[in-house]
Protein backbone atom coordinates (compact mmCIF):
# COMPACT_ATOMS: atom_id res chain seq x y z
CA UNK A 1 0.00 0.00 0.00
CA UNK A 2 0.94 3.37 -0.76
CA UNK A 3 0.50 6.47 1.72
CA UNK A 4 -2.13 7.38 -1.58
CA UNK A 5 -3.80 4.94 -1.00
CA UNK A 6 -4.20 5.16 2.41
CA UNK A 7 -5.34 8.66 2.19
CA UNK A 8 -8.22 7.72 -0.43
CA UNK A 9 -9.30 5.16 2.05
CA UNK A 10 -9.61 7.82 4.54
CA UNK A 11 -11.14 10.14 2.73
CA UNK A 12 -13.72 7.93 1.54
CA UNK A 13 -14.71 7.24 4.79
CA UNK A 14 -13.99 9.49 7.01
CA UNK A 15 -14.89 12.62 5.13
CA UNK A 16 -11.79 15.39 3.82
CA UNK A 17 -8.44 16.06 5.61
CA UNK A 18 -7.76 19.71 7.14
CA UNK A 19 -4.61 20.60 5.47
CA UNK A 20 -2.82 20.35 8.94
CA UNK A 21 -4.15 16.19 9.31
CA UNK A 22 -2.83 16.23 5.15
CA UNK A 23 0.82 17.76 6.03
CA UNK A 24 0.70 15.46 9.34
CA UNK A 25 0.07 12.74 7.40
CA UNK A 26 2.38 13.57 4.57
CA UNK A 27 5.44 14.47 6.92
CA UNK A 28 5.10 12.09 10.26
CA UNK A 29 2.84 9.13 9.26
CA UNK A 30 4.47 6.05 10.87
CA UNK A 31 5.34 4.09 7.82
CA UNK A 32 5.58 6.18 4.81
CA UNK A 33 5.92 9.59 6.32
CA UNK A 34 8.37 11.76 4.38
CA UNK A 35 10.78 12.52 7.39
CA UNK A 36 10.08 9.16 8.85
CA UNK A 37 11.79 7.42 5.49
CA UNK A 38 14.18 10.07 4.05
CA UNK A 39 16.86 11.62 4.70
CA UNK A 40 16.28 14.96 2.91
CA UNK A 41 19.22 17.36 2.88
CA UNK A 42 22.32 18.29 1.07
CA UNK A 43 22.58 18.66 -3.00
CA UNK A 44 21.31 14.33 -3.52
CA UNK A 45 18.45 15.31 -1.15
CA UNK A 46 15.42 17.58 -1.84
CA UNK A 47 16.97 20.51 0.42
CA UNK A 48 19.89 22.28 1.85
CA UNK A 49 19.81 24.14 5.39
CA UNK A 50 21.97 27.02 6.75
CA UNK A 51 24.64 24.34 8.71
CA UNK A 52 24.53 22.37 5.63
CA UNK A 53 25.28 25.27 3.77
CA UNK A 54 28.02 26.84 5.99
CA UNK A 55 29.96 26.11 9.21
CA UNK A 56 30.06 29.85 10.34
CA UNK A 57 25.98 29.22 10.62
CA UNK A 58 26.46 27.10 13.84
CA UNK A 59 29.54 28.76 15.45
CA UNK A 60 28.05 31.81 15.58
CA UNK A 61 24.91 30.46 17.20
CA UNK A 62 27.01 28.79 19.25
CA UNK A 63 28.44 31.19 20.28
CA UNK A 64 25.36 33.17 21.06
CA UNK A 65 24.13 30.78 23.08
CA UNK A 66 27.42 30.23 25.46
CA UNK A 67 26.59 33.60 26.10
CA UNK A 68 22.95 33.43 27.28
CA UNK A 69 24.69 30.75 29.26
CA UNK A 70 27.09 33.69 31.04
CA UNK A 71 24.00 35.36 31.80
CA UNK A 72 21.83 32.78 32.97
CA UNK A 73 24.47 32.78 35.51
CA UNK A 74 26.56 29.74 34.39
CA UNK A 75 23.70 27.46 35.89
CA UNK A 76 23.42 23.91 34.74
CA UNK A 77 21.15 23.96 31.58
CA UNK A 78 19.92 22.38 29.04
CA UNK A 79 20.61 22.61 25.35
CA UNK A 80 17.75 21.80 23.73
CA UNK A 81 17.29 21.57 19.25
CA UNK A 82 14.40 20.00 17.74
CA UNK A 83 14.28 18.88 13.95
CA UNK A 84 18.31 19.09 14.22
CA UNK A 85 18.36 17.46 10.81
CA UNK A 86 21.51 15.48 10.24
CA UNK A 87 22.99 16.79 13.91
CA UNK A 88 25.48 19.55 11.80
CA UNK A 89 24.38 22.31 13.62
CA UNK A 90 24.68 20.97 17.20
CA UNK A 91 27.97 19.68 16.23
CA UNK A 92 28.91 22.89 15.06
CA UNK A 93 27.85 24.53 18.41
CA UNK A 94 29.40 21.72 20.36
CA UNK A 95 32.40 22.22 18.58
CA UNK A 96 32.47 26.22 18.63
CA UNK A 97 32.12 26.40 22.56
CA UNK A 98 34.30 23.53 23.95
CA UNK A 99 36.83 25.78 24.77
CA UNK A 100 34.30 28.24 26.87
CA UNK A 101 35.50 27.43 30.78
CA UNK A 102 32.99 25.39 32.66
CA UNK A 103 30.27 25.62 29.93
CA UNK A 104 30.10 22.03 28.37
CA UNK A 105 30.58 20.92 31.85
CA UNK A 106 27.82 22.50 32.50
CA UNK A 107 24.94 21.25 29.78
CA UNK A 108 23.19 18.43 28.67
CA UNK A 109 22.34 18.43 25.36
CA UNK A 110 18.68 17.14 24.31
CA UNK A 111 17.87 16.27 20.66
CA UNK A 112 14.23 16.52 19.81
CA UNK A 113 13.52 14.44 16.69
CA UNK A 114 10.35 12.28 15.77
CA UNK A 115 12.18 10.71 12.29
CA UNK A 116 14.08 7.10 13.42
CA UNK A 117 16.33 7.58 10.09
CA UNK A 118 17.37 10.90 11.32
CA UNK A 119 17.86 9.81 15.06
CA UNK A 120 20.46 7.09 13.09
CA UNK A 121 21.90 10.22 11.24
CA UNK A 122 21.78 12.89 14.13
CA UNK A 123 24.18 9.78 16.69
CA UNK A 124 26.63 9.13 13.93
CA UNK A 125 27.23 12.64 13.92
CA UNK A 126 27.43 13.89 17.58
CA UNK A 127 28.95 10.52 19.23
CA UNK A 128 31.72 11.65 21.14
CA UNK A 129 30.98 15.36 20.56
CA UNK A 130 29.59 15.93 23.89
CA UNK A 131 29.52 13.80 27.15
CA UNK A 132 25.94 14.16 27.80
CA UNK A 133 23.52 13.41 24.89
CA UNK A 134 19.96 12.57 24.80
CA UNK A 135 17.33 11.90 22.15
CA UNK A 136 13.02 12.57 22.62
CA UNK A 137 10.22 12.36 20.35
CA UNK A 138 8.78 15.90 22.52
CA UNK A 139 9.64 18.71 24.27
CA UNK A 140 7.47 17.11 27.44
CA UNK A 141 10.45 14.98 28.52
CA UNK A 142 12.99 18.22 28.20
CA UNK A 143 14.71 18.39 31.80
CA UNK A 144 13.40 21.41 34.49
CA UNK A 145 16.66 23.43 33.97
CA UNK A 146 17.83 26.49 32.25
CA UNK A 147 16.92 26.43 28.87
CA UNK A 148 19.12 27.05 25.73
CA UNK A 149 16.66 26.51 23.03
CA UNK A 150 17.44 26.59 19.14
CA UNK A 151 15.33 25.52 16.26
CA UNK A 152 16.25 26.08 12.56
CA UNK A 153 13.73 25.13 9.87
CA UNK A 154 11.17 23.46 12.44
CA UNK A 155 8.22 25.40 12.65
CA UNK A 156 8.20 25.53 9.16
CA UNK A 157 7.44 21.92 9.16
CA UNK A 158 4.86 21.58 11.83
CA UNK A 159 0.93 21.58 10.32
CA UNK A 160 -1.19 24.34 9.63
CA UNK A 161 -4.38 24.77 8.91
CA UNK A 162 -6.38 27.34 6.14
CA UNK A 163 -9.52 29.62 6.30
CA UNK A 164 -10.83 31.48 3.53
CA UNK A 165 -13.03 34.42 5.13
CA UNK A 166 -15.25 35.73 1.98
CA UNK A 167 -18.79 37.62 1.79
CA UNK A 168 -20.86 34.58 0.20
CA UNK A 169 -19.80 31.81 2.26
CA UNK A 170 -18.58 33.08 5.78
CA UNK A 171 -15.61 30.98 7.09
CA UNK A 172 -14.07 27.85 4.95
CA UNK A 173 -11.75 25.97 5.76
CA UNK A 174 -9.35 24.36 2.64
CA UNK A 175 -9.66 20.93 3.21
CA UNK A 176 -7.97 17.92 1.21
CA UNK A 177 -10.74 15.58 -0.37
CA UNK A 178 -11.49 12.98 -3.53
CA UNK A 179 -12.72 14.66 -7.07
CA UNK A 180 -15.34 12.64 -9.36
CA UNK A 181 -12.32 10.56 -10.53
CA UNK A 182 -11.24 9.49 -6.84
CA UNK A 183 -7.99 11.79 -7.10
CA UNK A 184 -6.78 13.50 -4.14
CA UNK A 185 -8.23 17.72 -4.83
CA UNK A 186 -8.10 20.44 -2.49
CA UNK A 187 -11.83 21.32 -1.47
CA UNK A 188 -13.75 24.22 0.75
CA UNK A 189 -16.18 23.23 3.93
CA UNK A 190 -17.92 25.59 6.15
CA UNK A 191 -15.99 25.48 9.60
CA UNK A 192 -15.78 27.93 12.41
CA UNK A 193 -12.04 29.41 12.58
CA UNK A 194 -9.78 29.36 15.20
CA UNK A 195 -10.86 32.16 17.99
CA UNK A 196 -7.49 34.44 16.91
CA UNK A 197 -9.00 34.33 13.28
CA UNK A 198 -12.56 35.06 14.50
CA UNK A 199 -11.77 38.54 13.85
CA UNK A 200 -10.13 38.66 10.41
CA UNK A 201 -12.30 40.64 7.38
CA UNK A 202 -13.03 38.99 4.56
CA UNK A 203 -10.44 38.48 2.02
CA UNK A 204 -9.68 36.82 -0.81
CA UNK A 205 -6.56 35.44 0.70
CA UNK A 206 -6.18 32.18 2.80
CA UNK A 207 -5.63 32.98 6.53
CA UNK A 208 -3.21 30.23 8.09
CA UNK A 209 -2.96 29.19 11.43
CA UNK A 210 -0.90 26.85 13.07
CA UNK A 211 -1.52 25.47 16.48
CA UNK A 212 0.75 22.83 16.74
CA UNK A 213 3.59 25.43 16.65
CA UNK A 214 2.03 27.82 18.88
CA UNK A 215 1.71 24.90 21.49
CA UNK A 216 5.57 24.44 21.28
CA UNK A 217 6.24 28.08 21.42
CA UNK A 218 4.03 27.93 24.73
CA UNK A 219 5.57 25.18 26.04
CA UNK A 220 9.08 26.49 25.42
CA UNK A 221 7.94 30.30 26.61
CA UNK A 222 6.74 28.65 30.17
CA UNK A 223 9.58 26.57 30.63
CA UNK A 224 11.81 29.72 30.00
CA UNK A 225 9.28 32.01 32.41
CA UNK A 226 9.37 29.04 35.01
CA UNK A 227 13.28 27.95 35.06
CA UNK A 228 15.10 30.91 33.14
CA UNK A 229 17.16 30.99 29.58
CA UNK A 230 16.84 31.89 26.68
CA UNK A 231 15.38 30.63 22.91
CA UNK A 232 16.63 31.34 18.69
CA UNK A 233 14.38 30.40 16.53
CA UNK A 234 15.10 30.90 12.82
CA UNK A 235 12.99 30.09 9.89
CA UNK A 236 11.60 31.13 6.74
CA UNK A 237 8.49 33.15 7.36
CA UNK A 238 6.72 36.74 7.32
CA UNK A 239 6.91 39.14 10.45
CA UNK A 240 3.47 41.19 10.40
CA UNK A 241 0.18 40.39 8.95
CA UNK A 242 -0.76 37.33 6.35
CA UNK A 243 0.58 36.39 3.52
CA UNK A 244 -2.27 34.07 1.94
CA UNK A 245 -1.31 30.54 0.76
CA UNK A 246 2.07 29.47 1.90
CA UNK A 247 2.23 26.02 1.95
CA UNK A 248 4.59 24.60 -0.94
CA UNK A 249 5.94 21.09 -1.47
CA UNK A 250 9.56 20.37 -2.26
CA UNK A 251 11.78 17.91 -4.21
CA UNK A 252 15.27 17.63 -5.80
CA UNK A 253 15.69 21.36 -4.89
CA UNK A 254 12.49 22.29 -6.88
CA UNK A 255 8.34 22.79 -6.36
CA UNK A 256 6.56 20.21 -6.74
CA UNK A 257 2.74 19.57 -6.31
CA UNK A 258 1.47 19.26 -3.33
CA UNK A 259 -1.15 16.95 -3.66
CA UNK A 260 1.45 14.63 -6.09
CA UNK A 261 2.63 11.47 -4.49
CA UNK A 262 1.86 12.57 -0.60
CA UNK A 263 5.10 11.16 1.19
CA UNK A 264 7.98 12.22 -1.16
CA UNK A 265 8.05 15.45 -1.12
CA UNK A 266 9.07 17.88 1.96
CA UNK A 267 5.62 20.30 2.64
CA UNK A 268 6.22 23.19 5.02
CA UNK A 269 4.65 26.26 5.02
CA UNK A 270 6.08 30.13 6.13
CA UNK A 271 6.03 30.73 9.66
CA UNK A 272 4.00 33.48 11.37
CA UNK A 273 6.51 35.11 13.80
CA UNK A 274 4.63 38.07 14.87
CA UNK A 275 1.93 35.12 16.25
CA UNK A 276 4.99 33.13 18.07
CA UNK A 277 6.20 36.37 19.78
CA UNK A 278 2.95 36.96 21.04
CA UNK A 279 2.37 33.60 22.16
CA UNK A 280 5.49 33.95 23.70
CA UNK A 281 4.44 37.47 25.57
CA UNK A 282 1.29 36.37 26.55
CA UNK A 283 2.75 33.21 28.57
CA UNK A 284 5.26 36.39 30.25
CA UNK A 285 8.64 35.59 28.42
CA UNK A 286 10.68 38.86 27.09
CA UNK A 287 10.08 39.02 23.00
CA UNK A 288 12.61 41.57 21.21
CA UNK A 289 12.00 43.05 17.66
CA UNK A 290 12.07 40.14 14.97
CA UNK A 291 15.37 40.37 12.65
CA UNK A 292 16.25 38.60 9.71
CA UNK A 293 18.93 36.07 8.85
CA UNK A 294 20.90 38.18 6.94
CA UNK A 295 20.88 41.09 9.97
CA UNK A 296 21.55 38.81 12.77
CA UNK A 297 24.44 36.68 11.36
CA UNK A 298 26.15 40.05 9.92
CA UNK A 299 25.31 41.45 14.14
CA UNK A 300 27.26 38.27 15.80
CA UNK A 301 30.26 38.84 13.39
CA UNK A 302 29.62 36.61 10.31
CA UNK A 303 31.65 38.64 7.79
CA UNK A 304 34.70 38.57 10.16
CA UNK A 305 34.42 34.80 10.56
CA UNK A 306 34.35 34.39 7.17
CA UNK A 307 37.39 36.81 5.84
CA UNK A 308 39.02 34.51 8.82
CA UNK A 309 38.32 31.14 7.43
CA UNK A 310 39.14 32.36 4.09
CA UNK A 311 42.27 33.53 4.96
CA UNK A 312 43.69 30.01 5.91
CA UNK A 313 41.62 28.07 2.77
CA UNK A 314 42.71 27.79 -0.84
CA UNK A 315 41.27 27.21 -4.01
CA UNK A 316 38.09 25.45 -3.98
CA UNK A 317 37.48 25.58 -0.09
CA UNK A 318 38.01 29.06 -0.17
CA UNK A 319 35.61 30.20 -2.91
CA UNK A 320 32.99 28.05 -1.07
CA UNK A 321 33.77 29.59 2.03
CA UNK A 322 32.84 33.33 0.66
CA UNK A 323 29.85 31.66 -1.36
CA UNK A 324 28.37 29.75 1.85
CA UNK A 325 28.34 33.67 3.64
CA UNK A 326 27.19 35.33 0.91
CA UNK A 327 24.03 33.11 0.79
CA UNK A 328 23.13 33.08 4.32
CA UNK A 329 23.45 36.76 4.73
CA UNK A 330 22.55 38.46 1.03
CA UNK A 331 18.84 39.74 0.94
CA UNK A 332 18.81 38.03 -2.44
CA UNK A 333 19.65 34.62 -0.97
CA UNK A 334 18.71 33.64 2.29
CA UNK A 335 19.46 36.65 4.30
CA UNK A 336 16.03 38.35 3.92
CA UNK A 337 13.64 35.39 3.73
CA UNK A 338 14.67 34.10 6.69
CA UNK A 339 14.03 35.35 10.27
CA UNK A 340 14.78 35.36 13.87
CA UNK A 341 13.08 35.74 16.71
CA UNK A 342 14.78 35.81 20.12
CA UNK A 343 13.01 34.96 23.58
CA UNK A 344 14.86 35.12 26.99
CA UNK A 345 13.36 34.70 30.53
CA UNK A 346 12.17 38.51 32.11
CA UNK A 347 14.68 39.32 34.22
CA UNK A 348 17.62 38.69 30.81
CA UNK A 349 19.74 41.47 29.56
CA UNK A 350 19.01 42.50 26.03
CA UNK A 351 20.74 39.65 23.82
CA UNK A 352 23.28 40.31 21.05
CA UNK A 353 22.08 40.40 17.28
CA UNK A 354 18.38 41.80 18.41
N1 LIG B 1 17.29 21.91 11.75
C1 LIG B 1 17.81 21.10 10.67
C2 LIG B 1 16.72 20.36 9.90
C3 LIG B 1 15.49 21.06 9.46
S1 LIG B 1 14.34 19.97 8.64
C4 LIG B 1 18.68 21.95 9.77
O1 LIG B 1 18.69 23.14 9.92
O2 LIG B 1 19.37 21.36 8.93
C5 LIG B 1 13.12 19.62 9.86
C6 LIG B 1 13.54 18.70 10.97
O3 LIG B 1 12.45 18.64 11.90
C7 LIG B 1 13.83 17.26 10.61
O4 LIG B 1 14.86 16.79 11.45
C8 LIG B 1 12.50 16.55 10.93
O5 LIG B 1 12.59 15.18 11.10
C9 LIG B 1 12.11 17.29 12.19
N2 LIG B 1 10.69 17.30 12.55
C10 LIG B 1 9.65 17.60 11.74
N3 LIG B 1 8.49 17.60 12.44
C11 LIG B 1 8.82 17.29 13.71
C12 LIG B 1 8.05 17.14 14.92
N4 LIG B 1 6.74 17.29 14.94
N5 LIG B 1 8.73 16.83 16.06
C13 LIG B 1 10.08 16.68 16.06
N6 LIG B 1 10.85 16.82 14.94
C14 LIG B 1 10.22 17.11 13.79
Amino acid sequence: MSLLALLQKRIKAHGPLTIADYMSLCLQHSEFGYYIRNDPFGTKGDFTTAPEISQIFGELIGAWLAAQWQESGKAGAALVEPGPGRGTLMADILRATRHVPGFHDSISVHLVETSPTLKKIQWKTLAGKHHDLHWHNDLHSIPKKPLLFVANEFFDALPIRQFLHSKKSGWQERVVTLDERGSLAFGFIAAKPPAALKKLPVSDELYEYSEDSQQVMQHIAKHIVKHSGAALIIDYGYIRGTHGDTLQAVKAHNFYDLLKEPGTADLSAHVDFEALAHVAQEAGASTYPIVTQGMLLLRLGAEIRAQALSKTARGEEKSSILSGYARLTSPDAMGDLFKALCITHPGHPHPPGF
